[in-house]
């Protein structure tokens, strides 16, 4: 058994008293946590790592609800765009993509998540171009090199360009190819267990991507199956003005014929939702995952967060692919989450607790992972968060959690995943990160040059 005991730190607990210690410990024994509380932790315990964390907050590790790993080596394209022009910018690179591109992406992705405190994370992939190879299982086996929880979702498009959608038909597969791969992902890889490192989703893309048959289809499989369901929804104007002219109705009313509300189902985005909406999320019990760096980039809108959450609606944060957000970073999306709530709502809108809630036991509750992630408490996994307040960059702010949350990002001191060290001291362990770059940059390379982008 190994045994490690986190002391003289603050801790934000996220239990259900929200309690947190000025000074406290935090005891882990393999996979769990077996104490957490207040004044020092134990000394006499054999055999154990004993880590002094004075001058740090100890919290859950973060929870990213929404990502694109494979969209890190295609960052930076179409700069200015709004989503429908950089989506059909962007699809035909992606159609160049291989099992190769997307292990060296999620590589990349995921070590970069981890960095900025998170301990779990989806991904919805949905481009699996003809002959592409075993894709999902490259993003698996990245995961388990980096050390992250993982919840990939076998995504799908099955709506081309010449049947009414946004994508062009050479990135589309049909219902039968994308529910035999959806049953084989499950089959394959979905673990259920309470120490679950890998659970799989099914994630059809977004309305003006796949057709009614596909989203009807997918959620009666994975129900079967016992796995949750995921899309995009709401994101843009654009997007519900397609509903409008295609399906004569909104986009939540158009999901929610088709079986897409419940508390197996979360949402990516959710910009553009009334409150009639928001009503039948929370009484349906439908997730949110709000990634308010992507909407700011693609100028979609800002997230209805508080009135979310006041309708009783699970919002967790995420990130989105790298290629609508850059900077990739789990910790600066609770920053922006707070910020732009208070912009648009006023300074009561989100409170700097609330955004952190949102980016741990939120999301876990976003990703049905609740009971065995997203707080520190006696019997919960170990993913723990470890940052380092006592540089020049936060010393003497008044609070932890607003030095965390508006404060720059501090250096991650370590990060704990189900009890590993995945991060120590700012640096991935057993990684190499100039490596892992020089992948990111060759696979960019060769994917723009097979693109005919450039080289
Ligand atoms: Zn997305």
């Amino acid at each position: 058994m190994s045994t490690v005991v986190i002391s003289g730190c603050s801790v934000v607990t996220m239990d259900p008293s929200r309690t947190e210690h000025p000074s406290g410990h935090i005891v882990v024994d393999d996979a769990r946590i077996t104490a957490v509380g207040a004044g020092p932790g134990p000394r006499d315990l054999p055999g154990a790592t004993y880590v002094d964390a004075t001058g740090c907050l100890a919290t859950p590790g973060l929870v990213n609800t929404h990502h694109h790993l494979y969209q890190w080596v295609t960052r930076g394209l179409a700069a200015d765009h709004t989503l429908f022009d950089w989506l059909m910018t962007l699809y035909p690179i992606w159609a160049g993509i291989d099992e190769d591109t997307v292990r060296v992406a999620a590589t990349g992705a995921l070590g970069w998540l981890a960095r900025t405190g998170c301990s779990t994370t989806m991904d919805h992939h949905y481009v699996f171009p003809a002959g592409a190879g075993d894709l999902l299982a490259a993003e698996v086996d990245a995961a388990r090199a980096i050390g992250l929880r993982f919840l990939p979702t076998r995504g799908s498009m099955d709506l081309g360009r010449s049947r009414g959608g946004l994508p062009p038909d050479h990135v589309v597969e049909d219902i039968d190819t994308v529910l035999a791969a959806t049953a084989d992902a499950i089959d394959r890889f979905h673990d259920p267990s309470a120490d679950s490192m890998l659970r799989i989703g099914a994630a059809p893309c977004s309305p003006f991507s796949v057709t009614g048959d596909l989203l009807r289809q997918v959620a009666d499989l994975a129900r079967d199956k016992r796995v949750r369901l995921h899309t995009h929804l709401a994101e843009t104007v654009d997007e519900a003005e397609f509903c409008l002219d295609r399906f004569g109705c909104t986009p939540i009313d158009y999901v929610s014929a088709l079986g897409w509300l419940g508390p197996d189902v979360w949402l990516a985005h959710g910009v553009h939702f009334d409150d009639v909406a928001i009503g039948q999320l929370g009484t349906s019990g439908t997730g949110v995952a709000h990634c308010p760096s992507s909407n700011a980039r693609l100028g979609a809108g800002v997230c209805r967060t508080r009135d979310l959450r006041d309708a009783g609606v699970p919002v967790g944060l995420g990130v989105d692919g790298a290629a609508s957000n850059e900077s990739s970073s789990l910790l600066e999306e609770v920053r922006h989450a707070v910020l732009f709530a208070r912009a648009v709502g006023g300074p009561g809108a989100l409170t700097v607790r609330d955004g952190l809630e949102m980016a741990t036991l939120g999301g876990a509750t976003v990703l049905g992972w609740e009971r065995d992630i997203g707080s520190l408490e006696p019997g919960k996994l170990a993913d723990v968060a470890l940052w380092r307040l006592d540089t020049l960059r936060h010393a003497d702010i008044a609070d932890p959690v607003a030095a965390l949350v508006l404060g720059a990002p501090p250096p991650l001191e370590l990060l704990l995943v189900q009890g590993r060290p995945v991060v120590e001291r700012d640096r991935l362990v057993n990684h190499d990160e100039d490596a892992i770059a020089r992948d990111v940059r060759d696979a960019n390379r060769a994917l723009l040059s097979r693109a005919g982008v450039m080289s």
